[in-house]
This record gives C-alpha cells, structure tokens and sequence, in this order.
C-alpha cells in the first residue's frame, strides 16, 4: 500500500489539457485534515501537470497552439524515438505542483485549476497526489 493517491488519466489525443481539478478536490476532502499541502508529480517524461484557467476554454487552446508554435512535432530533433517535442514541452511545463490546503479544501485562486498536460497521447497518464496534513 502506497502512502500516496494515484489519480488514473486517460488522454484521448497527441496534446491535450485535461482538468483533474474535482478529482484533486475530492482527495483532499476524503483525506479529513483542515491545513495542510498537496503535492502533485506525473511520473512520466511527456505529459506535465500545471495549474492554470479552468474557465474559458480558449485558454487551453491558446496555450496548447503556442506550445505547438514554440516547439512543432516536427522539428529536426536528434531524439530518434519520434517524441522528441513532447519531452520539450513537458519539460518546460514541469512534473510537479504543491498547493497549500486551508480549511479542508484546496487553496486555488477563482479561476485556477490543475490539468494533466498530454504531449505524446493518446495514453494512459498517472498523477501521483501526496496530502500532508500541517
Ligand atoms: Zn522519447
């Protein structure tokens, strides 16, 4: 028995945000501590987790057309496995989040959420969730 939640993703194309925000949300509740953190790490070298606007859509898509700008699939790389733009976006996004718990709950701004980053889908994605109670 592991001393951490394994959130279960499945991406459903190449690049793709998916919100994890309730599920997230529901793990903190089921954990019963009022103050605390919640750490969050993907343990894959394609895929990131970051937090940013849940609300309008477009957000998503403007992020996920300039990371594609910034780095094309298709740029000349030495990585020979075909993949090599998503590992860059995956690095430059990151593997993991903290967010601080207050009152029971997740301490996220109005807008924020938290989203699986998918660079190389469709896949099955973990999102590994430590909540330390403090
Ligand atoms: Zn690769």
């Amino acid at each position: 028995m592991s001393s951490y939640n394994i959130l279960e993703v499945r991406s459903s194309s190449r690049a793709q945000m998916i919100d994890i925000t309730e599920q997230v949300r529901q793990l903190v509740a089921d954990a019963g501590i009022r103050e605390g953190v919640c750490y969050l790490y993907v343990p894959h070298t394609t895929a990131a987790v970051i937090i940013n606007e849940n609300a309008d859509p477009t957000v998503v898509q403007d992020i996920l057309e300039q990371l594609e700008k910034m780095v094309p699939w298709q740029g000349g790389y030495a990585h020979t496995e075909g993949n090599a733009a998503a590992h860059i976006k995956a690095s430059i996004l990151g593997a993991s989040q903290t967010i601080l718990i207050g009152s029971g709950r997740l301490v996220l701004g109005a807008w924020q959420g938290i989203f699986l980053c998918e660079f190389d889908g469709p896949r099955q994605r973990k999102v590994f969730v430590k909540i330390i109670a403090g």
